[in-house]
């Protein structure tokens, strides 16, 4: 129990802190949430959203899955995209990936893991429409690193087809759509698609042939 009653103990100290910096703090947030962002980005606890963006309480929306996806068939993602860009009109939607994603190895290892391995089947996808290139990769890391490239490219190309985000667009240029993979070993953010924001910029990330 030490680590779970951690959690709690951390928790108190959190929040008097905050309120002892703005005794408001938690009240003017009470009723309303405005956020700017929405993040879609991996489980991996090694990931964390808003404390590398520096994101405070009601910036961010954010949903997680393993391997940061975006299936046109899955109602809880396209739940949240709806949410965030009908209702709390955010500005941008961004695909976060990271390095060293343990979804992204077990796609290429290949092994089995029932469930997980229909969940990461879009990857292998990804794997098999890209392995020409794949295969040219110098080692094994620069293999990974090019894959988290690669699926989060393809995880904004599916968004952008999405009804949500095509009409959001006919209305008007919200959200921009962006893609970026986060270096747990730096702590850094790669910006690899930047401001999508119309069906022409989204044609402009499909793969060259
Ligand atoms: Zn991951």
């Amino acid at each position: 129990m030490k680590h779970y009653r951690k959690l709690i103990e951390n928790n108190a100290e959190w929040a008097r802190d905050m309120v002892a910096q703005d005794p408001d703090f938690f009240t003017k947030r009470e009723q309303v949430q405005t956020p700017h962002h929405l993040i879609i980005g991996c489980s991996d606890s090694r990931v964390p959203l808003e404390l590398m963006t520096g994101a405070m309480p009601g910036e961010m929306f954010v949903h997680r899955n393993i391997g940061n996806q975006v299936w046109e068939t899955d109602m809880n993602v396209l739940s949240v995209v709806q949410f965030a860009v009908d209702v709390l009109d955010v500005e941008h939607v961004i695909i976060c990936g990271h390095s060293n994603c343990g979804a992204l190895k077990s796609a290429f290892a290949d092994s089995a893991h029932g469930v997980l391995d229909h969940w990461l089947s879009d990857i292998r996808s990804t794997m098999r429409w890209n392995q020409h290139e794949l295969d040219g990769c110098t080692n094994g890391e620069t293999r990974l690193h090019r894959l988290s490239q690669l699926n989060v490219l393809q995880q904004v190309r599916i968004l952008s087809r999405t009804p949500i985000i095509l009409d959001a667009w006919k209305r008007g240029r919200r959200p921009m759509l962006h893609g970026w993979v986060y270096d747990i070993g730096s702590g850094l953010i790669e910006q690899v698609v930047q401001a999508v924001d119309s069906t022409e910029k989204a044609m402009e990330l499909l793969p060259k042939t």
